[in-house]
């Protein structure tokens, strides 16, 4: 594109994690340069910045968890890290100039939309007006805490596991864990090494799914060096992988969901020697209702002689530790709340207004949903990534947020064509598309009746029921009789009805030609 002859957007960007980072360089790239990074906090990085857990990693293989342009032969493990993460992404965020860019430590306050522009508070007491909003600001970062009588009485350190208080030193202390999560199942084999008792409270247990976490030698390093074909080509087998066997497993694809679900039991029946504890951590709803755990160290954890697992559910908390329904008092040192996120709060809590002043809390009621997982009707020019019913599960979140990104360009393009001003989705086209996700919810593994953090206030599962190619292929599609593109100035430039015309064959024709009545 020549870049004289287009306009050059101002953005800013909420959050500089994964999405936050990809987003400003791939703006970039496309010769967008004034772009404003607002970060809460100290660091780049997002959830692997806060999640410094022992045993804090990545169960999607690493290179498969990387940006496809940035491989990474560094990689010690299958499954990267915490640590390596978080470096990798500081390394990204330097190599491309993004780290320098940020504003650490300035939160937004409130984000108000007014005829074709954002006006966003921070912290600081800045004020920026800005063409674009993008929320980049991740699906679990507000820690939940459980709703139990008498947690704050607890007279020992209690912290969660996203707020992981590294001044406590564990060795030869009784530690509690409430949850049996993917973070809990990293978590507990690490306690066990120092801790003298560790009890793990559970309510539900989980289906898992073992992965052995290989590691490579400097001689494979090496090789991907020398090679970075041969790390593309083993980014795409693990893709094909997950696509082809995990996300296919948990959206009504029998044959797949019959060899996780095969898996899974022969986990547990090979694994657990003793067949009480056996019995206790055996779901009763079928595999992937909740978000499958990879992983290969929880049921080794659980089965050392310090280990107990604790199943007569919590009654209530008091200053020496957890009493139980059956009246017992597990006396603890150290409380670590396991317990998950708020996946639904996105960049909430903020003040953000759309058109007309509409409050975000109104928008949204007690039902999260944005057209297309990015777009919201009202909220014109802004952008959330990684949404609702973003296709999540066990897939890359790197994955998902390029595929996103790539579309918000292409969006963002006919505003720099001075085609549009402004763009939204249409109410009944975020109507028709909730109709065709739910359509999809049927058959999939999510409503097999078991509460999870994938179910919003209405119990349906805020995730993409279909495969992964159809939603690349859907994404890479701006369907323009679905949003409403107009400049800010009087003539209205609302989508073609093309139903009855030649259809344009590609992306970029269709949007040209919605943008060409302008
Ligand atoms: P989670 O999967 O939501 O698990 C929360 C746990 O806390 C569950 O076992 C839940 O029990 C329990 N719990 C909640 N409230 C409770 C209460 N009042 N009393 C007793 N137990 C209670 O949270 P998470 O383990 O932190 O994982 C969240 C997500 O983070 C994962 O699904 C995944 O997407 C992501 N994650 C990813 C990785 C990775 O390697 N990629 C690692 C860690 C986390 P119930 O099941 O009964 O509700």
């Amino acid at each position: 594109m020549n870049q004289q002859s287009v306009r050059n957007p101002s953005v800013v960007i909420i959050g500089a994690g994964m999405t936050g980072i990809l987003m400003t360089i791939k703006l970039r790239e496309a010769g967008i340069t004034d772009i404003t990074i607002l970060e809460k906090k100290h660091n780049i990085g997002g959830t692997w910045r806060e999640n410094r857990y022992p045993g804090v990693a990545c169960d999607v293989p690493a290179h498969m968890y990387t940006y496809s342009f940035e491989p990474n032969a560094e990689w010690s493990n299958r499954f990267a890290h915490g640590d390596e993460i978080q470096e990798y992404f500081e390394r990204v965020g330097r190599k491309y100039g993004v780290t320098e860019k940020v504003r650490f430590n300035e939160a937004v306050v409130s984000s108000l939309y007014d005829n074709g522009k954002w006006t966003v508070e921070t912290s600081k007491g800045d004020t920026l007006v800005a063409d674009f909003l993008i929320g980049a600001t991740g699906i679990l970062h507000h820690p939940a805490f459980p709703d139990i009588k008498g947690l704050e009485t607890f007279n020992g350190k209690m912290f969660h596991t996203a707020q992981w208080d590294e001044s406590v030193d564990l060795s030869g202390k009784r530690v509690g864990v409430i949850g049996t999560g993917s973070t809990a199942a990293q978590v507990i084999p690490e306690l066990t090494k120092v801790a003298k008792k560790v009890s793990v409270f559970q309510r539900t247990p989980q289906w898992i799914f073992p992965l052995p976490n290989k590691a490579f030698d400097e001689k494979q390093k090496q090789a991907w060096r020398d090679n970075p074909n041969k790390m593309h080509r083993l980014r795409k087998w693990y893709t094909r992988g997950l696509e082809h066997i995990f996300s296919k497993a948990v959206t009504g694809h029998k044959l797949q969901h019959a060899f996780v679900d095969f898996m899974c039991k022969r986990n547990l029946n090979k694994s657990i020697k003793d067949p009480v504890l056996r019995e206790k951590l055996r779901p009763d709803y079928t595999v992937g209702c909740k978000r499958l755990i990879i992983n290969s160290t929880f049921y080794d954890g659980i089965q050392k002689p310090n280990a107990d697992l604790v199943t007569e559910g919590i009654e209530r908390i008091e200053e020496r530790g957890v009493i139980t329904k059956d009246g017992n008092l597990h006396e603890l040192d150290v409380l670590v709340v396991s317990t998950g996120f708020q996946p639904f709060n996105f960049m909430r809590p903020m003040e953000m207004r759309g058109k007309d002043g509409l409050h975000i809390n109104e928008a949204w009621g007690r039902k999260v949903q944005a057209y297309r997982s990015v777009l919201l009707p009202n909220f014109p020019n802004f952008f959330l990534m990684l949404g609702p019913n973003t296709p999540i599960g066990n897939f890359s979140v790197i994955a998902m947020s390029e595929v996103q990104t790539n579309y918000v360009l292409k969006l963002i393009d006919l505003w720099r064509q001075k085609k549009i001003d402004t763009i939204e989705a249409k109410q009944e086209a975020l109507v028709s598309f909730n109709q065709y996700l739910k359509a999809g919810m049927k058959g999939t593994a999510w409503v097999g009746g078991c509460q999870s953090w994938y179910l919003d206030g209405d119990g349906d599962p805020a995730m993409w029921p279909y495969t992964w190619k159809r939603w690349v292929t859907e994404m890479d599609q701006p369907n323009v009789n679905d949003l409403v593109m107009e400049a800010a100035r009087p003539n209205a430039v609302s989508a073609p009805d093309t139903s009855s015309e030649t259809a344009p064959n590609t992306a970029d024709e269709k949007l040209e030609e919605a943008a060409i009545v302008s």
